[in-house]
């Protein structure tokens, strides 16, 4: 199924020669209108008439994630007629935020968006979508609320957390669409095992929209095990509208980067070269059709590869790999290269493992590795539990080149949080 079948569909040609009109159009108005880039452009002595094909982009400046910062409250808003209409923002975890301007196109646009993903899904407007993700300056929820009303779904804007509610509108409003975060998903899980609730009998959930943070196909398997639903995953972030960037299709091989309105590179994080398709590295996208708010070659910091093989579905637009991490997440312990992700594929393909777990750093360079148990494995015999932890320090020492310390523990007694979970605490000492 297709909401918008022309575009989705459109020969590569005529995505391309789209995408290059679009390119040109942005460059073009940022150059007359956004400080910020008019003084990047001086410094590097580009002049944008001289940017004529897709390949040029790599010519223009990368903006980052200081950039933004630096430019708070406004100074990457284009300086037009445009009429501004919201503003999100995206955390940080110090200082400012960064602040992100739409314009009412914007706005439509971003819905539509939401509109193609949701109906890529199967979704349709026989669904009620109960959108679980944080209401209020952070894109997430509000962004896919008006993608989903597009749709014509029934929306129950529930918000994160307070589980017993969020059952009670399940049940009592027959939700068949969640859209939350792996590890709230995980939890909810947990809490219905509780309950003694079955979610394929009791509930009519179908799907899971899963995203904002990055999370393993392993996770993925337990997610869908635990709920009875289908998961697709969804990518997106705040810079470039919130969600909707990026979602799976039904084969589920990758997720479709929508390139009329993002023109999609893949760099070497350290050297800030292009990489070819395929090549895993730092995804950095450029803005095709925001109005109020343009970004040229934003560092993302997401890493993945890009492939543009035709896909089965029948859409023409380039897919992303899953999200393996983030270029800083990455943690140096004793000299190796560590991604917290490494450590959860590890995790989960351990069945005796639960929903959750934590990867504490401490005194010079020690790794402890907090892991959830499954019910029913924590109430089992203790060379059980012996065996089962000096497994798990194997598979990890293959797998990330350091012997960590594990530490088993009770189902439910590791922090949960209500917005990105928080998976690592450095408390080193170096
Ligand atoms: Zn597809």
């Amino acid at each position: 199924m297709f909401w918008d079948r022309e575009i989705e569909a459109l020969p590569r040609p005529e995505l391309e020669a789209l995408q290059l009109a679009r390119l040109l159009r942005t460059v073009r108005r940022v150059g007359e209108h956004v400080p910020f880039y008019q003084t990047r452009f001086r410094e590097m002595g580009l002049d944008p008439a001289s940017v004529r094909t897709l390949a040029d982009v790599r010519r223009l400046p990368f903006t980052t994630n200081a950039d933004l910062r630096a430019s708070y409250p406004d100074g990457l808003v284009v300086k037009g007629p445009e009429q501004v209409v919201r503003l999100h923002t995206s955390s940080g975890t110090t200082g400012k935020p960064k602040a992100l301007f739409f314009s009412r196109k914007d706005v439509d646009e971003a819905a539509e968006l939401i509109a193609r993903c949701l109906v890529m899904a199967g979704a349709s407007q026989h669904d009620v979508l109960q959108n679980m993700m944080t209401y209020g300056l952070f894109t997430g929820a509000l962004v896919m609320h008006y993608g989903a009303e597009k749709v014509g779904m029934l929306v129950i804007p529930a918000g994160p957390g307070n589980s017993e509610r969020q059952l009670m509108l399940m049940q009592d409003f027959g939700s068949t669409v969640i859209h939350t975060t792996p590890s709230y998903a995980l939890y909810f899980a947990d809490f219905l095992e509780r309950k003694g609730i079955d979610p394929r009998k009791d509930l009519r959930l179908r799907t899971g929209l899963i995203g904002s943070e990055p999370y393993t196909e392993e996770t993925r398997q337990k997610i869908e095990d635990a709920l009875g639903i289908t998961v697709f995953n969804s990518y997106g972030l705040s810079e470039m509208n919130g969600p909707g960037v990026a979602f799976e299709c039904s084969e589920r091989n990758g997720m479709h980067i929508w390139e009329d309105d993002y023109l999609v590179e893949v760099i070497d994080p350290e050297t800030g070269e292009p990489l070819p398709d395929g090549e895993t590295g730092e995804m950095v996208l450029t803005s095709l059709s925001r109005e109020a708010m343009p970004i040229l070659r934003y560092r993302t910091r997401d890493i993945t590869s890009i492939h543009r093989e035709p896909c089965a579905c029948g859409r023409t637009h380039a897919r992303i790999e899953r999200i393996t991490g983030r270029s800083d997440d990455m943690l140096i312990i004793r000299g190796a290269n560590v991604y917290p992700q490494q450590v959860e594929r590890v995790l989960m393909r351990f069945p005796e493992v639960g929903r959750n777990y934590l990867i504490r750093l401490e005194g010079l360079d020690e790794m402890i590795v907090q892991v959830e148990l499954s019910g029913a494995t924590f109430d089992g015999q203790l060379e059980h539990l012996v065996r089962l932890q000096e497994q798990i320090v194997e598979k990890l020492r293959a797998e990330i080149m350091v012997r960590p310390k594990i530490e088993l523990v009770a189902p439910g007694s590791l922090p949960v949080s209500e917005g990105k979970a928080k998976r690592v605490v450095d408390n080193r000492k170096l």
